[in-house]
């Protein structure tokens, strides 16, 4: 086995679900994942429809694919032109990606609203990224959702807006700093 083999091992360890207690991938890690993903040796999880279709085991309208992500049309758009970012490492959701992943899916989120503004004449765009189903991720493998917005279209995406209290500004300052 070699060093890689055995890294790869560890890092199936991470195959993180929040749940169950285990820490996030670390950081200093990417460097050992990007050269496995090199290799071809991606982490996936078995039963994971969006593993498949990163892997182009199950077809999707993919608009865009490189080594680390496949961008693909949402099979039910909240607008049309509603795309997806999918690593094709199999991350649960933004508690255990890794950072450098992370941030390379937010770098591709922008160069695709760029091109496809131009494309499909939007007016704008949400970028959305659930975590865990009580903020209504259904689908558990790490995915952004790129929302072309169209003046007076009726894509609800808004919240009710409460009041930050006194007590809770200074519960959460407190916490946090
Ligand atoms: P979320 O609720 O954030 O987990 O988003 C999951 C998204 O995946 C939803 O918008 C679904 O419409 C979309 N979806 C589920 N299965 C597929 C599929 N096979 N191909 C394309 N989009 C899908
Ligand atoms: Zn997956």
């Amino acid at each position: 086995m070699t060093d890689f083999d055995l890294l790869f091992f560890l890092k199936m360890g991470y195959t993180t679900n929040r749940n169950n207690n285990r820490p996030s991938i670390p950081d200093g890690w990417t460097v050992i994942i990007n050269n496995l993903r090199k290799r071809g040796i991606v982490m996936k999880e078995k039963d994971c429809i969006f593993c498949k279709i990163a892997a182009g085991e199950i077809p999707s309208a993919t608009l865009y694919e490189d080594d680390e992500f496949r961008v693909i049309l949402d099979l039910g758009p909240a607008s049309k032109g509603h795309a997806l970012i999918i690593p094709k490492e199999h991350y649960r959701n933004l508690y255990d990606i890794d950072e450098k992943t992370a941030a390379d899916a937010m770098i591709l989120a922008k160069k695709m609203v760029l091109k496809m503004t131009d494309a499909l004449g939007c007016d704008g765009y949400n970028i959305v990224q659930n975590n865990e189903e009580c903020a209504g991720q259904t689908v558990f493998h790490f995915h952004m959702h790129m929302i072309p917005r169209y003046k007076g279209d009726k894509v609800g995406l808004g919240w009710h807006t409460g009041e930050l209290t006194d007590e809770d500004k200074k519960e959460i300052l407190d916490k946090i700093r």
